[in-house]
């Protein structure tokens, strides 16, 4: 039996506005394929400064197109970071190609660009970088070893919406960029995600994908006044409503609110942590714009007098969602049986993810709410707490 979460890890914030866009999509002619799709895809490719952007059904979505729209395919190889979310590596499997996974810096959890190009053979075809917790992974160095060996670079910025590195914004730091609006993202549709790109070429063939792989769709076919169309290729119906681009379009509205109310959060944890010993943040990269997806805390076991398992059991019991934000994906059973992944290939990731602890982190967190999940860290790590062997 769990205990009840009172204060969970995410949470979505819906604004009165927000409740109003959906409600006036209901009621109009368009439930999908309508004109709110290309309207919350143009808003997105303004905010980020992307001339092309894709909507699509999920995060996963987007990451699926992008590696169809890029080519990718049998034979080819993907380097993808061992500490994300497994979406990241599944759509790679999904085009029938293979993941290979990079180790992270120890300092951030970010994938480490010296590892990435370690792990580039005559079949890698792409790197899929992810901006772990809500900041912009080292671009430069990565693309600078895109460039190298001619491989296509892809942001997973389901974390980061709303960042930048040095002013230039999350959205034209890769060549490719994918997002989610699930509800614990940084704004929500429900479900859906987007792709954005420079791309003509790229965007062109994600669209298509997101509707069964036609070569037009339902507007193009009424403005031209013919019935016909044909599939070009193998596509999936990955489309985004007209009522999740509505709730999308209405949220980008509070993206920097959003954030700043994030960074708030992250700060007041961030200096406590200084004090605490054995609670430590992970690192900020210079000059970057944190969008605070998540918050993560890395627990030393001889300094805090803890371990991180009896500390997420402890948080839970007070009715705190803590996670753990992942295990690594070489190790999942899976990956293990079908690409002979194992422990040791990644050590940095795996020997994080025994230590990370995702705090509550939300835009509607209160500072009572922030005060009480110290409050019970500071408990679980005075010295009077079990003593870790
Ligand atoms: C959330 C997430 C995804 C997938 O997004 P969905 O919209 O849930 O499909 C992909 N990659 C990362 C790193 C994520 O956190």
């Amino acid at each position: 039996m769990g205990v009840e979460i009172t204060l969970p890890y995410a949470r979505h914030t819906l604004t009165e506005e927000d409740l109003a866009a959906v409600a006036e999509v209901l009621r109009s002619a368009w439930l999908t394929c309508g004109p709110l799709v290309e309207r919350f895809e143009q808003a997105v490719a303004r905010r980020v400064g992307a001339a092309h952007a894709v909507a699509v059904s999920s995060g996963t979505a987007a990451l699926h197109a992008a590696m169809a729209a890029v080519g990718i395919g049998p034979g080819d190889e993907v380097i993808v970071p061992a500490l994300t979310f497994a979406a990241t590596a599944n759509c790679v499997v999904y085009q029938g190609a293979s993941p290979v996974f990079a180790d992270v810096c120890r300092d951030t959890l970010l994938v480490d660009p010296a590892d990435v190009a370690r792990k580039i053979t005559p079949r890698t075809r792409a790197i899929i970088a992810v901006d772990y917790a809500g900041q912009p992974c080292d671009y430069q160095a990565l693309r600078c070893i895109a460039g190298q060996h001619n491989l296509v670079l892809v942001a997973d910025a389901a974390h980061s919406l709303g960042a930048a590195d040095a002013d230039r914004p999350v959205g034209q730091l890769a060549d490719l960029t994918t997002l989610s609006f699930h509800p614990a993202k940084a704004i929500t549709s429900g479900e859906g995600g987007m792709l954005v790109t420079n791309n003509a070429c790229w965007a062109q063939r994600a669209r298509a994908f997101r509707n069964h792989g036609f070569d037009n769709d339902l507007h193009q076919r009424n403005r031209r006044n013919t019935w016909r169309y044909g599939m070009q290729v193998l596509g999936f119906n990955y489309r985004l409503s007209d009522i999740h681009c509505a709730l999308g379009l209405s949220q980008l509205a509070n993206l920097d609110l959003f954030v700043a109310k994030r960074r708030a959060i992250a700060e007041r944890y961030s200096q406590c942590f200084v004090a605490l010993d054995g609670m430590r943040p992970l690192a900020v990269r210079p000059g970057v714009r944190h969008a605070w997806h998540l918050y993560v805390v890395r627990v030393d076991p001889r300094r805090a007098g803890v371990r991180r398992d009896e500390l997420f059991s402890h948080m839970r019991e007070q009715g705190i969602g803590v996670a753990v934000h992942y295990p690594p994906v070489h190790l999942h059973p899976f990956y293990r049986r079908k690409f002979g992944t194992a422990p040791g290939m990644c050590p940095v990731a795996e020997d994080a993810a025994d230590r990370i602890l995702s705090l509550p982190i939300f835009p509607a967190m209160t500072q009572d709410d922030v005060d009480f999940v110290l409050a019970t860290i500071e408990r679980a790590v005075r010295p009077c707490a079990p003593m870790a062997s």
